[in-house]
This record gives structure tokens, C-alpha cells and sequence, in this order.
């Protein structure tokens, strides 16, 4: 049993965690379609990567707070690929600020891409899932979504809005074999990471046991455990690959 030749749809594919998700799933074999809202140029490296690999791999432009643009984005890969088996919910963005001082916009902004990009993509994806009656909802969240963080309110709702999500959704569908989980990463090195001070990233290091900052393939593989075959009996689930991080 493997899942050599399905089809995902990486939301955030073309940059840092799902650039990685990216390449792991298609080393398994899975059909890429790299979802990205404006750097095409990292999108069409992703593909290119899959593509040199001997892999299958299309770049798909979509805000995925724009329902229109998702369903347009989910019928492009539909009609290229004829299914989408695997959904990675990876598209997410901060915009850090204590609540005093947090406008309407910001909240907004936070709230559309990680929250309902995520109900977006979510729902496009599933009818054909349920048809198919197989299905692998996979949502990259936060450990901030479980335990809160001081600046991150608008973050913290939205990933602890996807767990809450993902969670009835399991409920919904699981007798359709269609799994839906989550995965929370602690702190990763990416661009997110390497844009914060060096005093904040010291204080982070400090409450991470393990004493390194995660890598993507951390998550990755994570990731790629869920969508495997191995993984079919766990849903309703939010794992955390975090160093053992107590924020
Ligand atoms: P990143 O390097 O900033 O990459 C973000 C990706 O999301 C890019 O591919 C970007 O595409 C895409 N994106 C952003 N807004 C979008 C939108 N509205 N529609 C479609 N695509 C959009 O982020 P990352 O650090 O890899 O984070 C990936 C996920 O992991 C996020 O959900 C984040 O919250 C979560 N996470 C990250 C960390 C960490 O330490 N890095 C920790 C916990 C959780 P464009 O470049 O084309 O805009």
C-alpha cells in the first residue's frame, strides 16, 4: 500500500514548510500542484525540483483567502490531474501586534489567510475526496494556536480556529476513509524565524529543550507520515513537532 501517483495540493508550497512538504511527498510519489499568491519564480523552482526528481509537479496561483480563486485553483488541478487525494493547509502569514494596538485590517488580514483560507481550501477539496472515498486533510498550524503568545492574538485564533476546524471535519467525514489532522511546529527555520531579534530568538532557545530551532523537513516528514497509508486510523488529530518547547 502506498500512495505513489495520488494527487496533493500544497497550499504555501513554493516557500519554506511547504516547499518541503513539497519535495517529501513528491519523493513518495505524489503528484504536485505548488500553490503560491505572488512569487511565481519560487513556485516554478519547486517544480522544477519535483520535475528533476523524475516527480509530476504543476505551480497554481491562488489567494486562498479568495474563495473564487481557490475553486479555480482546485478546477485546475481537477482538470489537469482529474482528483486531488491529499490537501495540505500550509498557506499562512503573521502580522505581529499587542491588542491595544491591533487595527481592524491586521485582524483581518491574519484571520482570511490562515482561517478561512484554510475553510476555503477545504471545502473546494472534499467533494471529490468524498467521492473517491479517500482523503487526506493535512492543516500545518502552531504551537502558538495551543498555548497563546503575547502579539499573536490574531495568529493564535486563526491556527486555534483550524484545530477547532479540523477537528468537526474529522467528525464529518471519517466514515468516507478521509482523515483530517494537523500538525503544530514550535519554532522552524524559515524566513519568519530569521526576521526575528537576536535577543527574542535566544529567549525562544531557552524554552526549547531539544536546543536547536526545528528544520522543515522536521515537519515534513510529519506531514508525510499523515498522508501515508500507515496513518489511516488517526484523525481528529494536532501533533506537535516542536523540540518539546514550552512557550
Ligand atoms: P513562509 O516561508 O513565509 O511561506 C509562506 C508561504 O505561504 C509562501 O509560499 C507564500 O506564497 C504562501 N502564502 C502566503 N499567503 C498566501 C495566500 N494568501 N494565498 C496563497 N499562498 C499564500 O512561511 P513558513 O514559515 O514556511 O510557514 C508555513 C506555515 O507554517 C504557516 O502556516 C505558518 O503559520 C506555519 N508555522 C510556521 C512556523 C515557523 O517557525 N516558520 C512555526 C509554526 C507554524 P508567496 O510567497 O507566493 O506569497
Amino acid at each position: 500500500m502506498s500512495i505513489d501517483g495520488r494527487v496533493a495540493l500544497i497550499t504555501g508550497g513554493s516557500r519554506g514548510i511547504g516547499r518541503a512538504i513539497a519535495l517529501r511527498l513528491a519523493r513518495d510519489g505524489v503528484k504536485i500542484a505548488v500553490n503560491y499568491r505572488t512569487n511565481e519564480d519560487a513556485a516554478k523552482f519547486v517544480v522544477s525540483a519535483v520535475k528533476e526528481t523524475g516527480g509530476e509537479a504543476m505551480a497554481v496561483c491562488a489567494d486562498v483567502a479568495q474563495s473564487a480563486a481557490v475553486d479555480d485553483m482546485v478546477k485546475q488541478v481537477l482538470d489537469s490531474w482529474g482528483g486531488i487525494d491529499i490537501l495540505v493547509n500550509n498557506a499562512g502569514i503573521i502580522h505581529d501586534s499587542l491588542l491595544m494596538r491591533m487595527t481592524e485590517d491586521v485582524w483581518d488580514d491574519v484571520v482570511n489567510t490562515n482561517l478561512k483560507g484554510t475553510y476555503n481550501c477545504t471545502k473546494a477539496s472534499l467533494r471529490h475526496m468524498v467521492r473517491q472515498r479517500w482523503g487526506r486533510i493535512i492543516s500545518v498550524v502552531s504551537v502558538v494556536g495551543l498555548e497563546g503568545n503575547p502579539g499573536q492574538s490574531n495568529y493564535a485564533a486563526s491556527k486555534a480556529g483550524i484545530i477547532a476546524f479540523s477537528r468537526s471535519i474529522a467528525k464529518e467525514v471519517a466514515s468516507r476513509n478521509i482523515t483530517v489532522n494537523a500538525v503544530a511546529p514550535g519554532y522552524i527555520s524559515t524566513e519568519i524565524v530569521a526576521d526575528l531579534s537576536p535577543e527574542f530568538k535566544e529567549l525562544i532557545m531557552s524554552r526549547i529543550p531539544q536546543n536547536r530551532f526545528g528544520t522543515v523537513e522536521d515537519i515534513a516528514n510529519m506531514v508525510g507520515y499523515l498522508a501515508s497509508e500507515e496513518a489511516g486510523y488517526i484523525t481528529g488529530e494536532v501533533i506537535r513537532v516542536d523540540g518539546g518547547i514550552e512557550l
